[in-house]
């Protein structure tokens, strides 16, 4: 029996994502009776609760392994000493996402379409997370004024085609308030595409339940991002959930972070990218770890990137593999990185290099 089933049979009200919710483990105390945890982890943790928060969902803390230190979903959620240790690249809005926002919770870099950031709440807060400035401060979600307004700014320009509902994660929200912002959105004729962004398939999956399913089915096109980084995140219950938001027919597209100690090697990620693809979870990204505040342990070099896309492009699935991005410091927007296949061009023609290192050469036509 895994330590999941088990804490099933212990708690009945397990697969009902509000006792999930209002049971999550926010400070060491309450996490020594889940995990064993030595007096000095317990004094770390307390430590770094002064600067940022902890929430774990009992599901997701299942998953830990005990008996292992560097357990990757423990190194996800638990947090450590080395976050209170500043590094000088550190930055508190890595993303310059403050001088994007024409008004509070929008974020409008590119041309068609607009981040929207629903709420501050998650159901479980991620060491690695990007947006830990606001993240996790305090459970805060949009009030119905700031959503006018918001909505309001998305109307007003016709450009917007794509609106991304964001957070925190929205899923915490509950089914009726979230129908009420898709709802605004819908109401937009320029809005084409609604996708939100969450990390719930992956930390609390009975949250994709039918009633927020058969919310959802009313208003496509609906798109959902999901943050899978580890093979062992994807369990039944997260399989189950996924292959729910895909028989109601919503792309589900995953986004991962490339996390140091975590993911930061080929076949991890091959294995992670094959189970989520057999899930039908297509590969979205692959992201370089940001510049937040106190994550600088997660960071690897830009070569490791991208020396595991090269590991997997063509050697699995052309879908299976995603796209390695580094979201440029300042605001300057997702930047692909790619290893060059193109070993010199001319005139005449291309040399290219294919997935196994074969030379290849492809003639241009010629010019009159
Ligand atoms: C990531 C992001 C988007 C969406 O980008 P896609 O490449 O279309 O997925 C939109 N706005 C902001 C500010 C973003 O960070
Ligand atoms: S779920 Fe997303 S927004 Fe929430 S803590 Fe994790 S990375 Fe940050």
């Amino acid at each position: 029996m895994t330590r999941t089933e088990s804490f099933k049979q212990q708690y009945p009200q397990w697969n009902d994502w509000h006792w999930q919710i209002a049971h999550r483990i926010m400070d060491a105390d309450t996490l020594a009776k889940w995990l064993p945890l030595s007096s000095q982890e317990e004094s770390d943790i307390n430590h770094v609760l002064k600067l940022f928060r902890m929430a774990v969902t009992p599901y997701y803390l299942s998953l830990i392994n005990p008996d292992d230190p560097h357990d990757p979903v423990r190194m996800q959620c638990i947090p450590s000493l080395q976050e209170t240790v500043p590094c000088a690249n550190d930055l508190l809005d890595p993303l310059n996402e403050d001088g994007d926002s024409p008004v509070p919770h929008i974020v409008h870099r590119y041309p068609d379409r607009v981040l929207f950031l629903v709420t501050m709440e998650c159901s479980e807060y991620c060491r690695h997370c990007t947006r830990r400035r606001e993240v996790g401060e305090e459970d805060r979600a949009i009030t119905d004024e700031e959503l006018d307004v918001a909505v309001g700014y998305i109307r007003d320009h016709e450009e917007i085609r794509d609106v991304l509902i964001s957070g925190g994660d929205p899923l915490t929200l509950s089914t009726a308030r979230l129908e009420t912002i898709i709802q605004k959105l819908r109401a937009v004729k320029h809005v084409d595409i609604i996708r939100i962004g969450t990390r719930v398939p992956v930390v609390m999956p009975m949250r994709i339940d039918d009633e927020l399913l058969n919310m959802l089915k009313k208003y496509h096109p609906i798109w959902i991002n999901t943050h899978f980084n580890h093979p062992n995140e994807i369990t039944e219950d997260a399989e189950r959930a996924c292959q729910a938001i895909a028989d109601a027919g919503i792309p589900l597209g995953n986004q991962t972070v490339l996390l140091k100690g975590i993911n930061d090697n080929s076949e991890t990620m091959k294995e992670l990218m094959l189970k989520l693809v057999h899930n039908r979870v297509r590969p979205y990204y692959l992201y370089q770890c940001d510049l937040s505040r106190g994550i600088s342990r997660f960071r690897t070099d830009v070569e490791t990137g991208v020396k595991i896309v090269h590991d997997l492009q063509g050697f699995i699935s052309g879908f299976a593999v995603p796209k390695f991005v580094i979201d440029a410091p300042g605001g300057g927007g997702k930047v692909p990185i790619c290893y060059d296949y193109v070993v010199s061009h001319d005139e005449h023609e291309y040399v290219l290099e294919n997935y196994a290192g074969k030379i290849y050469r492809y003639p241009e036509p010629h010019r009159t």
